[in-house]
């Protein structure tokens, strides 16, 4: 069944989460262990992030310095293979634009096809490549135009406009939304003008951005809704663990964190009191979220698989 079949048959709220890849060269058990963590949970699907390579600076022996590209967090599409076959639910590997330029992207669809793997996240990834002095055409710039790519890809359509027999099973996707708007975006409404042009060109559900307050939840879903858009909207819950993020993610994601939950974060002495204030705000905004009829909860496990494990103890 794919994500969209999964959540809308699920008996109770669903519940998914995403994990990183390994560092390059560490094993996979890492992961195992995170799902094997969550697995009473019943999650319907696991997404698998994915990551663009950076250029950092290394130290040679003679103190001069070597810049070196790096993947750091490589592997999405194999992972992504390995969970589904060892666990039997569907993986969603995130597919990004920024650092995968459209030809790999098309190796890495066709990988996929052949393992089986026929769920997407469809993303623009950050922008760091364009900074780096590569050729900006080898890449999309938004995701709706990758979201084009996979789309032709679907009807048998390749890059350079050759054509293939198309696959009996089609990739379907989700892709991303922002309730306190893209941090690029110039308001809202454009924020909101492309996420009615990924529905429209064919994502079967969104996923938010976390956020911290339910009423911006709300009241973008209303909005969407009233624009005509019906598929899933599913909310993406962060556990906050560490007490800087009071600040971080703020400035990082553009999501405000409410001063009810800031002013308990403040109070906090150090990261392990934070820990327990996030677990806390997490469970009181996903019951709330659950009480709204909300189709599923995505989990942001990053440094705060410990905490799922809580909050999902209390929700489901
Ligand atoms: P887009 O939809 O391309 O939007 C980017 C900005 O451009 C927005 O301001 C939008 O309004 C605007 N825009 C969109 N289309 C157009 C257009 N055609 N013309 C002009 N403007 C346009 N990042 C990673 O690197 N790896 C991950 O695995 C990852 N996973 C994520 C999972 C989720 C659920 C979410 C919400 C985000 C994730 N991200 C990940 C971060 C994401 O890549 C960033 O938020 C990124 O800055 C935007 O991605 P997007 O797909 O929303 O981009």
């Amino acid at each position: 069944m794919r994500v969209t079949e999964l959540i809308e048959s699920s008996k109770k709220t669903a519940f998914s989460f995403e994990i990183l890849p390994p560092l390059k060269g560490n094993s996979i058990q890492k992961v195992y262990k995170v799902i094997d963590k969550l697995w009473e949970f019943d999650p319907k699907y696991i997404n698998i992030t994915s990551h663009h390579s950076e250029f950092i600076y290394k130290t040679l022996p003679d103190g001069s310095y070597q810049k070196v590209n790096v993947r750091k967090h490589p592997g999405s599409v194999a992972i992504a293979s390995a969970i589904q076959h060892k666990y039997g639910i569907p993986a969603v590997p995130h597919i990004i634009c920024k650092g995968f330029t459209k030809e790999e992207t098309e190796y890495a669809l066709i990988d996929l096809n052949f393992l089986g793997v026929h769920d997407l996240l469809l993303l623009r990834g950050d922008v760091k490549m364009l900074e780096l002095g590569i050729d900006p055409n080898a890449y999309h710039s938004y995701a709706t135009e990758l979201q084009e790519q996979v789309n032709n890809f679907n009807k048998g359509i390749a890059l350079d406009g050759s054509t293939f027999e198309a696959n009996e099973t089609p990739f379907s996707y989700g892709m991303a939304c922002y309730p306190e708007k893209h941090e690029e975006a110039p308001n809202l409404e454009s924020d909101i003008f492309y996420a009615k042009e990924k529905v429209k060109n064919g994502a079967g559900y969104l996923v938010t951005q976390m956020f911290f307050d339910n009423q911006k939840y709300f009241a973008f879903v209303d909005r969407l809704r009233a624009e005509g858009i019906t598929v899933p909207i599913i909310p993406g819950i962060k556990p906050v663990v560490f007490k800087n993020q009071l600040t971080v993610l703020p400035r990082i994601f553009r999501s405000d964190i409410p001063e009810a939950f800031a002013c308990e974060l403040r109070k906090c002495k150090d990261d392990t009191q934070a820990k327990e204030v996030g677990i806390e705000w997490s469970i009181q905004q996903c019951k709330e979220l659950i009480g709204h009829g909300v189709p599923s909860l995505h989990f942001y496990t990053l440094m705060a698989s410990d905490s799922v494990h809580r909050i999902a103890r209390e929700i489901y």
